[in-house]
């Protein structure tokens, strides 16, 4: 048996066979969680002009300290009704327009109000003025071509006067559960059937990576109901079907998606749980089989189906990010394949593996806030490893 792909392997096959999708407008409210296809540059200054801090009295700073007639005010939301002359002061409140002729702040703690008068301390030129254009000028880059937009993108988006962004298209996805024991739930279940979970548990998984899923009947294992579901899911851009990859005599998805033209491009990964997972291409549309297990599935999908639909969306790092951390206690490592364990993070990053680690124990990895990569390997990480993991 010749080597598996590794994990880093497989995911360049995928990633490989990705064509980005069109890109398209989207207003900005809309945006959240999309990925841009072009730089999304600052309409105006920001800030749009010179405005304070602090509320206080706008000064020119070489008059402090000292004492200075107030000569009027400046308020938030409204243009400077005059510009100041040396030896006058004019009260100006936090976000209000700096006026022409002050070039600093003096915070009302540091005043003293004597009538029409004001007593301030010492303060340097641009003390207390957030400067036009000192965060973002007009046409700089906000977001970059490639990032994500979440909440502070969001916010910057808006602050600089974007309107729409150009987002790659979010991909349809269909979902497909193969199982003859499969039941939906909600409905009492018969000997031998569990309940479908693993397309609700995908679902969610996919909206999450951007994408739109459309969940398809649940098939049994028969070839005709399976054969008609794969040919309906692979009008998608991407199909993602759960069970029916391994080597039973009832696992019919990969010689049924051959049958309809689709091209494998790798079956199995030295990765547990997810071993037997497969991928493969018809046209344009990724096609990925995962195993029915739902530990398999959950981590088959964060392992290759979300960097694919990230690139797909024109994502410019579509890798899983792992991060660091430190291991609770010793771990074996596996020979053959690199293990993704089911872990807790504790405090200060240290990450300790639930109970209960086979495949099909959804129950115990939904008590998991972290998968931890362990290397394939001999022996053990030993407590206290460096490691890296993946937020769940
Ligand atoms: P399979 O990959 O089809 O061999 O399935 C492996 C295990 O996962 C079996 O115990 C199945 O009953 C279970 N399983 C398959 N599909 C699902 C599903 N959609 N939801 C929950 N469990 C499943
Ligand atoms: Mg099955």
């Amino acid at each position: 048996m010749s080597a598996l792909p590794t994990i880093d392997e497989a995911l360049a096959l995928v990633l490989a066979q990705v064509r980005r999708l069109p890109p398209e407008v989207v207003p900005v409210e809309e945006a959240g969680g999309r990925i841009l296809a072009e730089a999304a540059r600052a309409t105006i200054d920001l800030p749009p002009f010179d405005s304070s801090a602090m509320d206080g009295f706008a000064v020119l700073a070489a008059d402090t300290p000292g004492t200075l007639e107030v000569v009027g005010s400046s308020a938030a939301g409204r243009p400077a009704d005059r510009p100041l002359v040396p030896g006058r002061a004019i009260a100006i409140s936090t976000g209000a327009v700096v006026p022409a002729g002050a070039d600093a702040v003096v915070p009302v703690e540091r005043t003293e109000r004597h009538g029409d008068a004001v007593q301030v301390e010492d303060v340097s030129p641009g003390e207390n003025v957030r400067p036009r254009g000192g965060d973002l000028r007009a046409d700089g880059v906000v977001v970059e071509a490639g990032a994500a937009v979440g909440p502070a993108q969001l916010g910057a988006l808006v602050a600089a006067g974007v309107v729409s962004v150009r987002c790659g298209r979010r991909p349809h996805v269909a979902v497909l559960a193969t199982g003859t024991e499969l039941q939906r739930v909600g409905t009492p279940l018969a000997p031998g059937q569990i309940y479908e979970s693993n397309t609700v548990m995908l679902a969610a998984q996919l909206r999450r990576a951007g994408a739109e899923p459309e969940v398809l009947e649940t098939v049994a294992d028969d070839e005709a109901e399976t054969r008609t579901a794969l040919e309906r899911g692979l009008a998608a851009d991407v199909l993602v079907t759960s069970g029916g990859v391994s080597v039973g005599e009832h696992d019919l998805v990969r010689a049924l998606l051959a049958e309809l033209g689709a091209v494998e491009v790798f079956w199995r990964v030295a990765v547990k749980p997810g071993k037997p997972v497969a991928f493969s291409t018809r046209g344009d549309t990724l096609v990925f089989g995962l195993p029915g297990n739902p530990v398999s599935s959950l981590v088959g999908f964060e392992l290759f189906v979300r960097p694919a639909l990230l690139a797909l969306q024109g994502a410019a790092r579509p890798a899983p990010v792992f991060l660091p951390g430190r291991l609770a206690e010793p771990l074996p490592r596996n020979a053959a394949r690199t293990e993704l364990v089911r872990a807790r993070v504790e405090d200060g990053g240290v990450l300790r593996p639930v109970r209960g680690q086979e495949s099909h124990m959804i129950g115990r990895a939904a008590t998991a806030t972290a998968l931890l990569l362990v290397p394939m390997g001999e022996g053990e990480l030993a407590a206290g490893a460096d490691v890296s993991w993946l937020p769940l």
